[in-house]
């Protein structure tokens, strides 16, 4: 059975202990602690060394019947600024942060969701797959936890993560591709006042580049940003280096391919026009994916909602996750939101409900009468 108060107890515990991304440690102790009492496997991975952090992703196994497919579950521990001294403040049976911070719902929530169903399953003794459940580090500064997390040694090839933004019962179905984009132009610098013809500015060479540029929403599927942009030395020097950062976004690949290749061209052109020369870096920063509402694992997700009282809504992200890392590697899964609303603000909140729902909802998806969730229909 769902103990509610013991759900809530652990969400609070959880957001009190802080844990920006590459210092989860104080997060994953509790984590291994809590299930380290029940009848689990767990193990922590290596990547806090090789991401610069000081924790890995912490990766729980419990058995299950052999005869069913295993099912991957998985919640991130870090969260964004600003999390100094979180404080926790329950109104009506809402829960947001009384300071300035963050409650860091996105992803405790996904965490103590996991944490209970876990707990459930293990009082409950009742049939069910065997699941692995992974607790990822650095899911906000570019899902590295995900990206050095040993996939091949999963043997889910289904998964949920509990990630999303909204009310319980939101299920992110589609997610775009995205590539980092950068480029540094060279110029030469002179002096400004004394001879500035024997210069070339890399300023104006970036200038021309970026106002040639199509930015912001190119189609229904596709945005684009140059989000940063630095250079130059001081007002009486021609500006030898200029670097813009930026990025694009589609659903789908070949209108992102064409989009890049659009930006890549504004750069040429502009270098050409100017005489400053320049370097492209394009980071492939995650690959999109996308499920249609006749498959059987969305079909599976909306009815797992409905008995649980949640209302089922097919969303689509403009953003990437975890989920995102998990599809490309061949583990087919969806996103479903545990209530958190409106994160990365001061005013992110939960309610409890929605908590249970999602607890209740994870329950129903294992079990065996539920429809096979081993994947989309052919
Ligand atoms: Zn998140």
């Amino acid at each position: 059975m769902i103990n509610d108060q013991r759900l809530l107890d652990c969400f609070i515990d959880l957001v009190r202990i802080k844990s920006l991304t590459y210092d989860e440690r104080g997060v994953a102790d509790y984590i291994k602690k809590t299930l380290g009492l029940l009848d689990v496997d767990i193990t922590e991975d290596g990547t806090g060394a090789k991401i610069g952090g000081n924790t890995g992703n912490v990766i729980v196994r419990m058995s299950g019947d052999e005869g069913m497919s295993p099912v991957l579950l998985a919640a991130h521990m870090d969260t964004v600024e600003p999390a100094d001294g979180v404080e926790p403040r329950i109104d009506n049976g809402v829960i947001s942060s009384s300071g300035g911070t963050i409650l860091g719902a996105d992803d405790k929530a996904g965490c103590a969701v996991m944490i209970e169903l876990l707990r459930v399953l293990d009082e409950d003794r009742v049939d069910h797959p065997p699941i692995e459940a992974v607790f990822t580090v650095a899911e906000e500064k570019g899902l590295k936890g995900a990206y050095h997390l040993d996939i091949d040694a999963l043997k889910a090839r289904t998964g949920f993560v509990m990630d999303g933004d909204g009310p319980t019962g939101i299920i992110i179905t589609k997610a775009p591709f995205q590539d980092y984009f950068k480029t540094k132009f060279m110029g030469k610098a002179a002096h400004a006042g004394v001879e500035p013809e024997r210069g070339i500015s890399a300023i104006e060479a970036a200038s021309k580049a970026i106002s040639n540029m199509r930015l912001g929403r190119i189609d229904d599927e596709t945005t684009a940003n140059i989000g940063v942009i630095n250079g130059g030395r001081a007002i009486n020097i021609v500006a030898d280096e200029t670097v813009i950062e930026g990025e694009a976004r589609s659903h789908s690949i070949s209108r992102l391919k064409l989009q890049v290749e659009h930006m890549k061209e504004c750069v040429a052109g502009a270098a050409k026009e100017t005489g400053a020369g320049y370097d492209i870096d394009i980071v492939r920063l995650y690959d999109g994916f996308s499920f249609r509402s006749e498959d059987t694992l969305v079909k599976a997700v909306i009815k797992a909602a409905e008995r649980s009282g949640a209302d089922p809504r097919l969303m689509t992200s403009g953003g990437g996750s975890d989920t995102n890392v998990f599809n490309k590697a061949g583990i087919e899964s969806l996103n479903i939101s545990c209530g958190q609303q409106r994160v990365h603000t001061t005013e992110e909140s939960i309610a409890v409900i929605d908590m249970v729902k999602a607890v209740r909802m994870l329950e129903m998806l294992l079990r065996p009468e539920m429809p096979r969730i081993d994947g989309r229909d052919e």
